[in-house]
């Protein structure tokens, strides 16, 4: 999708600091960190939110989680903790419209969350 920022990303149309890639998923620094460690995980394909994932997409997601557990490892945060966050919606929080997993870590999370 060419408007869409995480596409040109993926595309290298948009520069980024590429911390993990394969063939259906690409993880970069977060442009504005909310934490030490602010990760973005995203899937190639350009689904927009999490209500859009069919059947095939499903084992994306699972994979995403895998590349967040390993990125939470090789950053050493995974002993101390970490959050994982999917904004879905304007209620929450989303604001790109290309789904995404927040991993952020290296600072105690609070709860409830803004
Ligand atoms: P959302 O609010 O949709 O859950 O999260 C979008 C995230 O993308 C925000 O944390 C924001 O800082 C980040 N972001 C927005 N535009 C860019 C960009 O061009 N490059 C990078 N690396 N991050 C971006
Ligand atoms: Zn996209």
């Amino acid at each position: 999708m060419q408007n869409c920022v995480f596409c040109r990303i993926v595309q290298r149309q948009r520069p980024a600091r590429v911390v993990y890639e394969d063939d259906a998923i690409v993880a970069f620094e977060d442009i504005n960190p909310q934490a030490p460690v602010h990760t973005l995980i995203i899937p190639k394909k350009h689904i927009p939110s999490l209500l859009d994932i069919t059947d095939e997409d499903a084992s994306v997601l699972g994979r995403m989680l895998q590349i967040a557990n390993k990125i939470a490892v090789d950053k050493g945060i995974a002993d101390k903790g970490f959050r994982i966050v999917n904004n879905c919606n304007p209620d929450g929080g989303q604001t790109i419209y290309h789904i995404h997993l927040h991993l952020l870590g290296g600072r105690q999370m609070r709860w409830p969350p803004g």
